[in-house]
């Protein structure tokens, strides 16, 4: 087990997942957002024995569903159970040697956002290795993968001029459907950075939905251009985890907007 570093939060989450246990709610849907699956260095990288033991935990206790699925909740369609989309963001290549493996023998979809051939390391924030074309051209003939767009940089879009932004976001698309033979409808925005005009640029591009960095579960009426999804890191215990699934997200997510407020930020 990791060591506890952050004995205040874990505790708030452990009373609200309690809590969440015994209030009545309608069936949940959660979309993950995991980045590495290695041992390597890094706050967003999952080992890949913790990413073992949250998918077992997914199959045991949710329904695993498709991205497309977690959008048509936001449109309105209800889930029967508590269900559970999983993203990961960037393209490393340890989705393939890693987390596939796991996914496959659990029977869960999974959605990769993949990068342009030659995306900003700074922006990005470390030297783990990512796919290349053929290695995405090869995992996109998985029946359980989705390849989706990340954009090409990874600069955050919100800064871009609108001629840059334009070409994140068609140039994504085209080298995507080069290599895999599908137009992505997806994106995420990287490091979760969206605005309004955003927003349009993306739905000119032709995109269906765009997936954001709003912790909490995905509920009907929810904006598509800006999908909630709860991150998994280094620091997500199973017991976190468990948590991260449940409603305690949704009041976590409300707590931390409160205090944010309260800070004036
Ligand atoms: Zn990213």
């Amino acid at each position: 087990m990791r060591t506890n570093s952050r004995p205040v939060q874990d505790f708030v989450w452990s009373v609200l997942h309690t809590l969440a246990r015994i209030v009545p709610h309608q069936p949940r849907m959660t979309v993950l957002m995991y980045h590495a699956i290695t041992e390597a260095d890094g706050f967003f990288a999952v080992s890949p024995n913790d990413f073992d033991a949250q998918m077992k935990y997914v199959r045991a206790h949710a329904e695993p569903v498709t991205l497309a699925q977690a959008f048509e909740h936001a449109q309105g369609n209800r889930v029967k159970r508590d269900s559970v989309a999983v993203t990961f963001d960037d393209g490393y290549l340890d989705f393939s040697t890693h987390a596939l493996e796991v996914l496959k023998r659990e029977g869960i979809p999974a959605t990769v956002f993949v990068l342009g051939d030659a995306p900003d390391r700074k922006e990005l924030g470390n030297d783990l290795v990512l796919m290349n074309a053929d290695q995405v051209r090869s995992l996109s003939k998985e029946p359980l993968v989705a390849i989706e767009s990340h954009a090409l940089s990874h600069r955050k879009l919100k800064h871009l001029t609108p001629a840059e932004l334009m070409h994140e976001l068609t140039e994504s698309r085209r080298l995507i459907e080069e290599r895999t033979g599908t137009k992505p409808v997806y994106i995420a925005y990287p490091k979760g950075s969206y605005n309004g005009p955003v927003i349009e640029a993306v739905k000119k591009a032709g995109y269906e939905g765009a997936c954001s960095v709003i912790e909490r579960g995905v509920r009907p009426g929810d904006e598509v251009f800006a999908l909630p999804r709860v991150q998994v890191d280094r620091s997500t215990t199973l017991a976190l985890f468990a948590a991260k699934l449940s409603l305690a997200a949704d009041w976590y997510y409300a707590l931390w907007l409160f205090a944010k407020r309260l800070r004036g930020k």
